[in-house]
């Protein structure tokens, strides 16, 4: 019989550490699946999907610039794909598909679980507005923090996101330049340390027991990391919540959970030796 077969489709892919991830997962769990890089043309994702349904795939993962685009091509949405406006997991079954978002449950048990920080009672500061940000704010405030403040460098667009939730009392939007009090987590999810920039957010956010949580990952401390370690907080890259992410795809796909620490681990070493 054929293997199962899965694979990540983006534009550009080359990169993606998403199939050494799941041929990890596949072999620690004895799964028979396989998991591919697909490229789609930037203006040929539905029928890029719909040839890999054709030849019997059972899901995908979708990753920039596509997760809108999934969104709208899914026949059924979870509760948190709904809530991000965006797909990251395809699952096709019976000619239905099935679209959820695992990166904010992906953050969320990287930092409750590996990093052992609560977010339950705690201050919470989400800098960003885009697609991670939209896709971080339903499973924080599952874990019901204290308060959940997002910021963005336009401001009309963290409105915007809040207001999406709205009558939720832990929930605010707030502007960089009057932020600053401590915070218990710090969530970096604006794309500025793709160009080693950092968000506009005062030092002051930064006390001791903060966590300052980098989306992005890479094999140097980026540059949200440095500015938040120069003003003694604790910092953390996004690589745990890639491997989370995908862990709960995972699942969605062949209902087995992956232990995800020694694939973490066996990913930073290749990661620092590259
Ligand atoms: P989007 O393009 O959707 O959003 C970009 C956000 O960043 C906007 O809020 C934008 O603000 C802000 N921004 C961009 N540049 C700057 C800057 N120089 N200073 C301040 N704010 C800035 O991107 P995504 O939400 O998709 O991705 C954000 C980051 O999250 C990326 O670094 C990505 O790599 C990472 N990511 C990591 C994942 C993981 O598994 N670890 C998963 C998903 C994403 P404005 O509205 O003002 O333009």
């Amino acid at each position: 019989t054929k293997r199962d077969q899965y694979a990540v489709i983006g534009n550009p892919i080359a990169h993606s550490k998403s199939p050494d991830i799941h041929a990890r997962f596949a072999a620690q769990t004895k799964q028979s699946m396989s998991y591919d890089k697909l490229l789609a043309p930037l203006d040929g994702f539905v029928e890029a999907v719909r040839a890999f349904v054709q030849a019997g795939g059972k899901g995908l993962n979708v990753t920039v610039p596509f997760k809108l685009e999934a969104f709208a091509l899914a026949t059924t949405l979870t509760p948190r794909a709904r809530a991000a406006g965006a797909v990251n997991t395809l699952k096709f079954e019976n000619g239905s598909m099935l679209g959820d978002n695992t990166d904010g449950i992906g953050l969320v048990n990287d930092i409750v679980r590996n990093a052992g920080v609560a977010i339950a009672g705690k201050s919470v500061l989400l800098l960003g507005a885009g697609g991670a940000a939209r896709g971080a704010l339903l499973p924080l405030l599952d874990e019901r923090p204290a308060r959940l403040v997002v910021a963005n460098r336009t401001h009309a667009k963290a409105v915007e996101l809040v207001h999406r939730f709205d009558n939720n009392p832990f929930l605010r939007a707030g502007d960089f330049g009057e932020l600053e009090d401590v915070f218990d987590v710090v969530i970096n999810a604006t794309a500025a340390s793709l160009s080693s920039e950092v968000p506009p957010v005062s030092p002051r956010v930064f006390g001791p027991h903060t966590l300052a949580y980098d989306m992005m990952y890479a094999s140097e401390p980026t540059a949200f990391m440095r500015f938040a370690t120069q003003h003694g907080a604790q910092a953390r890259d996004g690589l745990g919540m890639l491997v989370e992410q995908a862990a709960e795809s995972f699942d969605l796909w062949r209902g087995v959970r992956p232990e995800t620490a020694a694939v973490f681990a066996e990913l930073r070493a290749r990661m620092e030796a590259t």
